[in-house]
């Protein structure tokens, strides 16, 4: 079922959303060659914690930290370590979620550690892009297809793929509410967009193939080809003025 929120719940979000987007902007500012990801997940719970918030994904369905942390290949759900230090010319994807007064704000970018390939900054500036291109047709009256076709045309118009075994959500005082949002699909089909609908929009597009594998930690999700892969996310809500993004914090 989708829940509809009112304009009050709405601007709850738009906080919850705020400190996802400064925890999310501060740990980007972290990735820095020789910072390891567990010293990332610190600054993003110590943040979230700071504004009086809770991260959304600390023991989400048992997940041990409060962002999750994907290298190169990882698509999503690494888990942060002390092991797992980053170097120039990696790729960081990086998702967090802000639990503030019973709503959560959930986004996620991926950020370059120094110097990177062109390729690699292409396969980030196109999933970029294809969040914004989703966010367009996030307008009522428009369906869920619509926005997973726009995302999915984009990036694969750029030769990229798109994750399907995971996807976009509705979000609100549940991390992950009905409906999905795929990052593929249809044009007019899917549930329709009504105004009070807030949705997290996430493509992960991978380089090479949309297979994904999950490791035996029965979290870290890796491309199934091992080429890289980056993840762009947006909680935003459907209004009748437009979609109106959650996740900022500037
Ligand atoms: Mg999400």
């Amino acid at each position: 079922m989708v829940i509809i929120k009112t304009d009050r719940e709405i601007k709850k979000m738009k906080d919850a959303g705020r400190i996802a987007s400064k925890a999310l902007k501060l740990a980007g500012e972290a990735v820095t060659p020789g910072v390891s990801t567990f010293e990332i997940d610190l600054i993003v719970r110590k943040y979230i914690e700071s504004e009086g918030a809770k991260p959304s994904f600390l023991n989400y369905g048992g997940f041990p930290a409060s962002a999750c942390i994907s290298v190169n290949n990882v698509v999503i759900h690494g888990i942060p370590s002390k092991e797992c230090i980053i170097k120039n010319g990696d790729i960081v994807s990086i998702d967090v979620g802000a639990f503030f007064e019973g709503f959560h704000g959930d986004n996620a970018a991926t950020f370059a550690c120094g110097e990177i390939s062109a390729q690699a900054q292409a396969l980030i500036d196109t999933t970029k892009e294809s969040l914004y291109e989703g966010i367009k047709m996030a307008k009522q009256g428009n369906r869920i297809g619509d926005i997973a076709n726009a995302v999915q045309r984009y990036a694969e118009a750029r030769s990229y793929s798109v994750v399907r075994d995971f996807v976009g959500h509705g979000v609100g005082a549940s991390l992950h509410e009905d409906p999905s949002v795929p990052n593929y699909g249809t044009p007019g089909r899917g549930v329709r967009l009504l105004p009070g609908m807030t949705i997290a929009i996430e493509p992960m597009v991978n380089a090479g193939t949309h297979k994904v594998e999950i490791l035996d930690d029965e979290w870290t999700t890796v491309t199934a080809d091992g080429k890289l892969s980056a993840h762009f996310e947006h909680t935003i809500a459907i209004t009748s003025d437009g979609p109106l993004i959650l996740t900022l914090c500037d």
